[in-house]
């Protein structure tokens, strides 16, 4: 609840519902007080007793005094690692108009097609950049990092050679020595547990066998020398053998691309295109491949459809691959991924447009060679005999401390290894700046560093692999290069799609809540944002002592003894938390518990994750109530009891209910010898009432995008970090290039020590102006707010699956399934368009009803105005039921109604214009948001599958 008077209080501006409201709400749900609420929502035997060992709430002001402090903890040297990260140049008018715009940021993952028609074309622009460039035809929205990019290449390519090969398992990758030491930490962990074999070697002499299904190539290598691999894609090509290719895109616009000479998957970082470096991200990843593998490609992909009224519409392609439907079959457990991160990248591409893009890529490259040209006239030898923007200089150790000792004092950083120093250069390098680089070299070894009679380089791309296709040739990367049409095409995208800047986005199990500006203002700051992720830790003092802050908090929060900050989202804690699940059995030499309990309600991402942490997937089922059957459970646990590894159990239950046995669940699982994984994601029902710790659990993930006040970004980015008890901890992630982790730690999840980095400030501030008591202030709005939505609609509607004392936790499930025979939970969803309001989670975890989450930070005229937009709808359905709507024609199966539709000369519809367009008074009143798309056909989209911009006539197309 807010608190009186005090506005310079956080919790006032975070929570919705103020304490004037407070008494009708109470008296609607039909209690006296909040503590009488909350006392028979979360049962008394889990309930958190003591206040939680957290800091006092800060205002946002004091907060961003003191983080200034620790902000300037952290060094801003110049960068010249390289290693998959670079300086880059976010243009002004992205960083303003996107990256900052909460239009941009707060929105949601475009589930909802047709108020999501700006994201779903920009993230389209994005899988146009990624194919032109890396040379073949289909590419995803975006995946996490390079990293696991690499590693969900590796096991598509091991499911599909095995899945063709039915005989001898073929469970050999062959990786260059040449990628990225981090991806290939990555890679490790993952081959681990699905019983691949990856050999890292020298690329020249692998010998590819029977047993290969797959080789991983860096192009440019990791030493930045660009390797000619057509002889050798030519034997993988011939032998059958799958060819993935990580890459830098910017390499691409001078480089033939690895599509081009064979590569049947091409992966990397976007992060050059524009977006700050921010200690290891958020940035997004791409993914490449040939059209036979459309079906496989793990993540989100765009496709272009039709609306009911025949215009080209965007949606998200192909969803029926995804873990919602496919569960322990899916092809990844990908789910949120970076799309805000792609839509900035691909927003780089179009304002700079192919010539822009190319003239960046040849001055980063001629910049090089400037400074190879310099450190030659020094004396020092550049190894490179082809390059792009990395020189790699020869030096023995006293020449290397000397480089080091140089360059620190000069606040600049150089990868120093094995007997090289290397230098890559970026986009916010000039010709100065090539002269002081220079300069430190000939400080480090006493000589004066020269600018004329320079010897000269040659070429250092050779005409063999300098490209020659053309891209990005599409309109949309060539006519916003002025400043005035890159602001309007930005805005223009912005206003079709509906964010948290308009209404609330009920959406259960996503939490949508506020991202407050002032958890988000730092995460741009130059001493956040400009750091690479491989700097020396000393240099990250600022960001240490966030970690660890965040860290002790989130441990106290959840009731365990340790926290990893590295999985870069819910899906991928999942993953990593089984993997210390497994790693613990393994330990104690029981490395045949492998079996996972996971209840049908699950999330799809449960049952995903559990397939790739090596573990079998058995479902246990729930009952009417939607709580785990008891006796199901106890039978399968005791059925498996000598191979039990794991329960992944959601908590509050996916039904949104606090189950009172959930003790005796975990107790259960104990005594058959497994761990129990909680799935975090309802924290937001939890936090200071109860914990994850309490209950008994052994590990669980949170999702910092939901409870933690991370924004959805449209789809990403997200954190989703592991807190673990004591027996868990000597397990937790490890990192090949920085300390962290556990004594016994599994290898990296994440490309980067603490994955997204920067956008852990978000979390960090949302406890720190919190504070203890706001954290659980929020969380009781949080019930108290689903059950006033409950209170108001279920005259209505049938709520389902409430607890022992008739209420919900945080969120509810309302039934659409008795009015299936006149309309579908989607025609429902639709409609919501027309009053103003995204759908809530759609048929899930029961199919035709929707969940709806409010959160703690809506209002109650908000909440009120949802509720009479709900009921409206009712009245609606009843006109069908009454015989006063015609089944086929009504408000209902044609909605969303369209400006376009409702301002058209002819209105053939059998109801008004304005029952369609303004069937309740509050959307005259600056409520109404209109689909800029009717309804669009998924099943046509998918089955003329096109995920590259169309032509641009279909963009002209103005039909009704
Ligand atoms: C959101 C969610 C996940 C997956 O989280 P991502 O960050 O999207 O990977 C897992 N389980 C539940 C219950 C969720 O709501």
């Amino acid at each position: 609840m807010r608190n009186i008077e005090s506005s310079d209080q956080f919790v006032n501006r975070h929570n919705g519902v103020s304490n004037r409201d407070l008494p009708e709400m109470l008296k609607a749900i039909g209690v006296s007080s909040l503590d009488q609420l909350i006392n028979e929502t979360v049962p008394d035997s889990i309930r958190l007793k003591a206040e939680m060992d957290l800091p006092p709430a800060m205002t946002e002001y004091d907060f961003l005094q003191e983080l200034q402090q620790t902000a300037r903890m952290n060094r801003t040297f110049k960068s010249y690692i390289g290693l998959g990260y670079n300086g880059t140049i976010t243009p002004s008018v992205l960083l303003r108009n996107l990256f900052q715009n909460p239009g941009w940021y707060t929105q949601y993952t475009p589930y909802q097609a047709e108020i999501a028609q700006g994201r779903l074309e920009a993230l389209l622009n994005f899988q146009t950049m990624v194919s032109d460039l890396a040379g073949l035809p289909i590419a995803n929205a975006s995946l996490l990092d390079e990293g696991t990019a690499a590693a969900e290449a590796m096991s598509m390519f091991f499911a599909q050679k095995n899945k063709r090969n039915k005989g001898e398992a073929k469970n050999q990758f062959l990786v260059s020595d040449e990628v990225l030491p981090q991806t290939i930490d990555v890679l490790m962990t993952r081959a681990l547990p699905l019983g691949i074999e990856v050999v890292v070697g020298d690329w020249t002499t692998f010998e590819l066998s029977e047993a290969t299904f797959g080789v991983l190539l860096q192009y440019p290598g990791k030493s930045g020398e660009v390797h000619d691999y057509r002889a050798f894609a030519e034997k993988t090509n011939a032998q059958d053998i799958y060819l993935t290719v990580a890459t830098d895109l910017l390499s691409l616009a001078l480089l033939t691309p690895p599509g081009e000479w064979g590569a049947d998957a091409v992966v990397g970082n976007s992060q050059r295109f524009g977006v700050p470096m921010g200690y290891g991200g958020p940035h997004a990843a791409f993914f490449a491949t040939k059209e036979d593998f459309k079906r496989q490609i793990p993540g989100r992909i765009i496709g272009v459809s039709v609306d009911r009224h025949g215009n080209k519409a965007f949606r998200m392609a192909l969803q029926t691959r995804e873990q919602h439907i496919r569960r322990e079959k899916a092809t990844s457990n990908i789910c949120t991924a970076q799309a805000l991160l792609a839509v900035m990248a691909s927003m780089y591409a179009v304002y700079h447009g192919p010539k822009g893009i190319k003239a960046i890529a040849s001055r980063v490259h001629e910049l090089a060679k400037a400074l190879e040209a310099r450190l030659t006239a020094l004396g020092f030898e550049q190894v490179n005999s082809a390059y792009f923007d990395t020189l790699r200089i020869k030096a023995d150790a006293a020449a290397m401390k000397a480089v080091q000792g140089a360059a620190l004092e000069a606040e600049t950083n150089f990868y120093y290894t094995d007997g090289h120093i290397q230098i890559s250069l970026d986009e916010t390098v000039n010709l100065d700046e090539v002269d002081r680089l220079a300069q430190i070299f000939a400080q480090a070894t006493g000589r004066t560093a020269s600018t004329t009679d320079l010897p000269d380089v040659g070429a250092r791309i050779p005409d063999a692999l300098a490209r020659e296709s053309e891209y990005l040739t599409h309109p949309k990367f060539n006519l916003y290069h002025t400043e005035t049409n890159m602001m309007r095409y930005l805005k223009e995208l912005e206003n079709k799609d509906l964010s948290l800047v308009h209404s609330m986005i009920p959406l259960g199990s996503c939490t949508m809540k506020l991202n407050a500006a002032t958890e988000l203002i730092p995460v741009s700051w130059p001493e956040f944002a400009n750091l690479h992720p491989f700097v020396p830790t000393d240099q990250a003092k600022g960001y240490q002592k966030v970690f660890n802050e965040l860290e002790a908090w989130l441990s106290e929060i959840t009731g365990f003894a340790a926290c990893s900050l590295q999985p870069n989202s819910g899906a991928q804690g999942e993953y990593a938390g089984l993997l210390t699940i497994r790693a613990y059995h393994h330990a104690k030499g029981d490395t045949h518990r492998d079996v996972a309990l996971i209840p049908d309600s699950a999330h799809g991402t449960n049952p995903a994750s559990a397939v790739m942490a090596g573990m079998k997937v058995v479902v246990v089922k729930c009952d009417e109530q939607g709580n785990i059957d008891l006796a199901d459970l106890k039978a399968k646990a005791e059925k498996y009891r000598d191979t039990l590894s794991a329960l992944m159990v959601t908590y509050p239950s996916t039904h949104g209910v606090f189950e009172t046995e959930i003790r005796e669940i975990c107790q259960i699982i104990h005594d058959n010898g497994g761990k129990v994984y909680m799935d975090g994601a309802n924290m937001n029902a939890q936090v200071g009432l109860t914990s994850p710790g309490i209950i008994d659990a052994d590990v669980c993930h949170l999702n910092l995008h939901k409870t933690f006040a991370i924004p959805h970004g449209g789809g990403g980015p997200g954190m989703g970090p592991i807190c673990v008890n004591e027996s868990l901890k000597p397990f937790l992630p490890k990192h090949v290039l920085v300390e962290t982790g556990g004594e016994k730690g599994i290898g990296a999840v994440s490309a980067t020590p603490y994955g997204s980095a920067s956008i852990l400030l978000i979390s960090y501030a949302y406890i720190k102006m919190l504070g203890k008591r706001g954290l659980t202030n929020a969380s009781k709005a949080a019930i108290l707010n689903a059950n006033y939505i409950k209170a108001r609609l279920q005259s209505r509607y049938d709520v389902l699956f409430t607890g022992a004392k008739g209420h919900s936790a945080h969120e509810l499930i309302i039934d659409l399934r008795p009015f299936k025979s006149m309309v579908s939970a989607e025609d429902v969803a639709k409609r919501l368009i027309d009053y103003g309001f995204h759908a809530p989670t759609l048929s899930w975890p029961v199919p035709n009803t929707v969940m709806i989450e409010p959160t703690e930070s809506e209002s109650k005229d908000e909440l009120d105005r949802f509720c009479d937009a709900m009921l409206a709808i009712r009245e609606e359905i009843d006109e069908i039921a009454r015989g006063d709507a015609a089944p086929d024609n009504n408000v209902l199966v044609n909605a969303p109604h369209t400006l376009q539709l409702a301002t058209a000369d002819n209105w053939e519809l059998p109801y008004s214009r304005s029952k369609a367009v303004y069937p309740l008074p509050y959307l005259h009143h600056g409520h109404k948001f209109w689909a800029s798309v009717g309804r669009v056909d998924n099943a046509f989209g998918d089955r003329n599958l096109v995920c590259t911009c169309p032509p641009m006539e279909a963009y002209e197309e103005d039909a009704v």
